[in-house]
């Protein structure tokens, strides 16, 4: 699936239109890369193994899957990238798992 727009996103992986505008933001510029969670239902969130307030839960995060050396790039960009006037940039940017099966990048706004 390419990136097809914020709203594309907010539909598929329940996030709120900030979030999804940095995914995008972020999706464009590595299209190599795929998000492989969004919104949780608490259940999901905890056979997810994630933390009790997890921004997932809110629809703010994303982790996203792909090579490595992508996923630290990313990382890196998603720092620094702002959408907006007020915005102030990412909440938790996390490297989990890496080299190691389940690697990814989460990510929330
Ligand atoms: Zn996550």
């Amino acid at each position: 699936m390419s990136v097809a727009s914020a709203s594309a996103l907010q539909q598929i992986w329940g996030l709120g239109p900030h979030t999804s505008e940095h995914a995008v933001q972020l999706l464009r510029r590595f299209p190599h890369l795929r998000i492989s969670s969004g919104k949780r239902t608490i259940l999901q969130n905890a056979r997810a193994g994630g933390v009790r307030n997890s921004f997932h839960l809110r629809g703010r995060a994303i982790d996203v899957i792909g090579l490595e050396a992508e996923l630290r790039a990313a990382a890196d960009l998603a720092r620094e990238l702002r959408v907006g006037q007020r915005c102030t940039g990412p909440e938790e940017v996390l490297l989990e798992r890496m080299g190691q099966s389940g690697q990814h990048l989460h990510l929330a706004w």
